[in-house]
């Protein structure tokens, strides 16, 4: 069985898919982190992630894996473990940019598929209900509005002891979200048949809950 969570940033996606898969003894899968992976290795070789004449070139030189180790993903670029590495806020962007690159999305489309046809799976994304996994059972898209993604940012952040400014993590939200929505290529979008669900008023667990439920009715 395949279920895809899509959604803009800071909606719960990762914590919810992964506990999900927990509950459901699927494989979690963060594609994100592959995304960040290759935003990592563009700035470590000082390119410009939004430009693709420089990106496109340095994909040839990049192996991405995925393997997970004690139930956690782990990514590897060229054999290294970063994946303490890749959730710094410049990587964000760096993923943002180069994900926007038709040439980066190919090259990554083929390992999405290849784990999903061997394992059952929740997959987060941003185009896993209406690209990667088009045949998934279930396909949630799971969104809130740009000030409560922000607020729980901020109070992420918080937790790691980051002080952040609610107006600049907000106005970086929804720089994320334009540019996501908003590609030419493979844009985030909900699929013809996915379901919307605004976490705005919910709490993680009645999030949790709710997504639970779709996937048992389906599971049936
Ligand atoms: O989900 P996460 O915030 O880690 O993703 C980092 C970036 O990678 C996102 O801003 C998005 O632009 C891109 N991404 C994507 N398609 C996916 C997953 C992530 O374009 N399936």
């Amino acid at each position: 069985m395949k279920i895809a969570i899509d959604g803009p940033a800071g909606a719960g996606k990762s914590a919810t898919a992964k506990a999900l898969a927990k509950k459901l003894g699927f494989i979690y899968v963060d594609t994100g982190a592959l995304y960040r992976g290759i935003g990592l290795y563009v700035i470590r070789k000082g390119a410009k992630a939004s430009a693709i004449e420089e990106v496109v070139p340095l994909l040839a030189e990049i192996k991405i894996e995925m393997k997970h180790i004690d139930g956690e993903q782990h990514i590897f670029l060229n054999g290294e473990d970063v994946s303490g590495f890749i959730r710094t806020e410049s990587v964000s962007a760096a993923a943002s940019d180069v994900s926007a690159i038709p040439a980066v999305r190919d090259f990554l489309f083929d390992m999405q598929r290849d784990i999903a046809e061997k394992n059952s799976v929740v997959m987060d994304g941003r185009d896993i209900g209406t690209v990667v996994l088009p045949e998934a059972e279930l396909k949630i898209f799971l969104t809130a509005k740009p000030e409560a993604r922000a607020e729980r940012r901020v109070s992420q952040l918080a937790e790691k002891g980051i002080e952040a400014n609610f107006e600049e993590v907000l106005a970086d939200v929804i720089q994320r979200d334009y540019n996501d929505t908003n590609r030419d290529f493979r844009p985030l979008k909900l699929a013809e048949d996915g379901i919307l669900i605004d976490n705005s008023e919910l709490n993680f667990e009645e999030t949790l809950e709710k997504i639970i439920t779709l996937a048992k009715e389906r599971m049936a």
